[in-house]
């Protein structure tokens, strides 16, 4: 099975019924980047670009970052490489950033809320992103955006640097796309109109279970609680990526639940655009996908839709099990 699984390194990713859609690599370091380009990664679906701030005493400078934006972007050529805006706060502190003592660090001043308030910070990352995206496809990402007026916010200041370069006549790709994570129940709720606002969407079904269940994602008390399998929470995603359909807008996924196998024929079934994963999940996920008859799925997913407990989702999901 293993080495069957690996003769897929080389293909894309398509269902039985020849669709394609993206399989992509979550990553964070450099050695996570040599990872995805070996398991043959369709692109970067979320760079998380905290882990180039952490553990060191000062923040990287545009250059650093520049070098470091540039490698991933040229290593794919014909793919999307996402990257996220520094994302930190909730679980992830970094010691010369001044952050706050919180109750509720997961609700607190974190990712997109600290860079508005700390701009240098994010004009700084966005500059050498924008001077990066000559060397490859770049879609910048927007984390824990709650608010029309934060996604606005930024897309302001990113113009601005933008502009700043183009007037130093930097080499800049005119194709940059500028997308959001929807992993706050708020955004997901008015996905209609933040799809208005962006490129694309990316669903962070990490935090937003989290959120949607009021349950912690990393307290092993709450594991029946916290689950991308309520009903509630596909319920929604089902929306989200309606929402982004309706506007024209591509719709991924980058949080665990994409690399579900049982959840994979819903989200095919929802139409969802690419999936991110970690790279050690892709080629099972290719493997997975390369079964599903994407045509065949609607009414059962119309079933799914309906269930109104954890039981009645994990029913009907077992009907179409690719499980191996
Ligand atoms: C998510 O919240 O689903 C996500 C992909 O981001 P992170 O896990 O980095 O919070
Ligand atoms: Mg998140």
């Amino acid at each position: 099975f293993k080495t069957k699984i690996l003769t897929l390194k080389n293909e894309r990713s398509k269902t039985k019924d020849n669709k394609y859609i993206h399989i992509a690599s979550n990553i964070g370091t450099e050695k996570d980047l040599k990872h995805a380009l070996e398991v043959g990664a369709e692109g970067i679906g979320l760079f998380r670009t905290e882990f180039l701030f952490m553990d060191r005493k000062k923040a990287p400078s545009e250059e650093e970052q520049f070098e470091v934006y540039k490698k991933i972007l040229s290593s794919f050529p014909n793919h999307k490489v996402v990257i996220r805006t520094l994302d930190i706060g909730g679980d992830k502190k970094i010691p010369y950033m001044d952050f706050p003592n919180e109750l509720n660090p997961f609700l607190g001043f974190r990712a997109i809320r600290y860079c508005l308030e700390n701009d240098d910070v994010l004009r700084t990352q966005l500059r050498a992103l924008i001077r990066a995206s000559y060397f490859g496809n770049l879609s910048i990402m927007f984390p824990m955006i709650s608010m029309i007026e934060e996604i606005r916010k930024v897309k302001e200041i990113y113009n601005e640097e933008k502009e700043k370069l183009q007037k130093k006549s930097e080499k800049i790709s005119n194709k940059i796309e500028i997308g959001m994570m929807i992993e706050v129940p708020s955004a997901a709720i008015m996905a209609n109109d933040f799809a208005k606002e962006v490129d694309f969407f990316s669903i962070g079904t990490n935090d937003l279970t989290q959120y949607v269940t009021a349950s912690d994602r990393m307290n092993p008390k709450l594991i029946n609680i916290y689950t991308p399998l309520q009903p509630a929470v596909i319920n929604l995603i089902a929306n989200v990526i309606k929402a982004g359909k309706n506007n024209d807008i591509w719709v991924g996924m980058c949080g665990e639940a994409g690399a579900n196998s049982l959840l994979l024929p819903l989200w095919i079934s929802m139409g969802i655009d690419e999936l991110s994963m970690s790279s050690s999940s892709i080629l099972k996920a290719r493997f997975t996908m390369k079964q599903i008859d994407s045509s065949k799925l609607k009414k059962w997913k119309e079933k799914v839709l309906l269930s109104k407990t954890l039981d009645q989702v994990k029913d009907s999901l077992k009907v179409h099990s690719y499980e191996n």
